[in-house]
């Protein structure tokens, strides 16, 4: 609360007391937390790929289009490549900011989770023929409640991650437990791990191990805050381990609806 005080005087101009006004700055709290969180996205995540894209248009401006078709072409794929990420970025921005408002109800229903995680696996065959990665899963047949796309929308993200961050002929590993309380997802990879400072904080917004990652792997930094988020609204939690170079666990759970 932000107060506001003024003197209070009589006729004669004496100050007999004082009024105070409180008012509730909470919102506005609100509103300059955000603004600040906005200001830095465009400076940083938006500034980059526009600029690399500002580059490349100009050069081809410039002629070399016609004097060195191979640069050109070369400076084209990278406009389109910061193109693309551009619009990741943003709808992964719009994305986020609807689940964490919650002006997104989940839709949930009952499935099979055999048959959701199957959903996803077939989402991944380009990436894992791309990647050269094996992924071997196993999953029961259970009943889950969940929001099917919400679910799937996760577990690809995090197979994506464990291929993206895996060396090519290793494998992912994709298992599903029942547990007393809950459903548990693991995802495994052999890949370069995740230091133990950063274990918590890859799920906020940004927060990327390595600052290339974002450029070299075609990520935006906010996949695991969206499944975080996701999961959240679900009642589940969500968690990473890892040994370093030795590679990475993410774990999730989804509660068996009790009625
Ligand atoms: P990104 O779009 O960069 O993948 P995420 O929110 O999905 O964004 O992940 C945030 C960061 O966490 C990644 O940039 C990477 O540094 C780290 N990370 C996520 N998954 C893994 C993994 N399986 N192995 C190693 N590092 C990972």
């Amino acid at each position: 609360i932000a107060w506001n005080n003024t003197p209070l005087r009589n006729p004669n101009n004496k100050i007999i007391g004082t009024i105070s006004i409180g008012e509730d700055i909470t919102d506005k709290l609100k509103v300059d937390k955000i603004k600040g969180e906005f200001i830095s996205i465009v400076s940083h995540e938006l500034r980059t790929p526009l600029s690399s894209i500002r580059g490349a248009l100009g050069l081809l401006a410039s002629g070399v289009l016609d004097e060195k078709p191979d640069t050109a072409k070369h400076m084209l794929n990278i406009a389109v490549a910061d193109t693309e990420r551009l619009v990741r970025l943003v709808n992964d921005i719009l994305d986020l900011e609807r689940l964490e408002s919650s002006r997104i109800t989940l839709n949930r229903h009952w499935y099979d989770v055999t048959e959701l995680c199957e959903q996803a696996l077939k989402t991944m065959q380009t990436l894992t023929t791309d990647h050269q990665i094996q992924i071997v899963s196993n999953v029961p047949s259970l009943q889950i409640w969940c929001d099917r796309d919400r679910l799937v929308q996760t577990i690809v993200n995090l197979l994506s991650n464990a291929i993206k961050f895996s060396p090519p002929h290793s494998e992912v590993r994709f298992d599903v437990y029942s547990t007393t309380q809950d459903i548990l997802f693991k995802i495994s990879d052999q890949g370069r791990g995740i230091p133990e400072n950063s274990l918590e904080s890859v799920f906020e917004r940004f927060h990327q191990v390595d600052a290339s990652d974002s450029r070299q792997k075609g990520g935006t930094g906010l996949g695991l805050a969206i499944c975080r988020s996701i999961i959240q609204q679900h009642g589940g939690k969500i968690w990473a381990e890892s040994v370093l170079s030795q590679g990475s666990t993410f774990s999730f759970t989804i509660p068996h609806h009790l009625g």
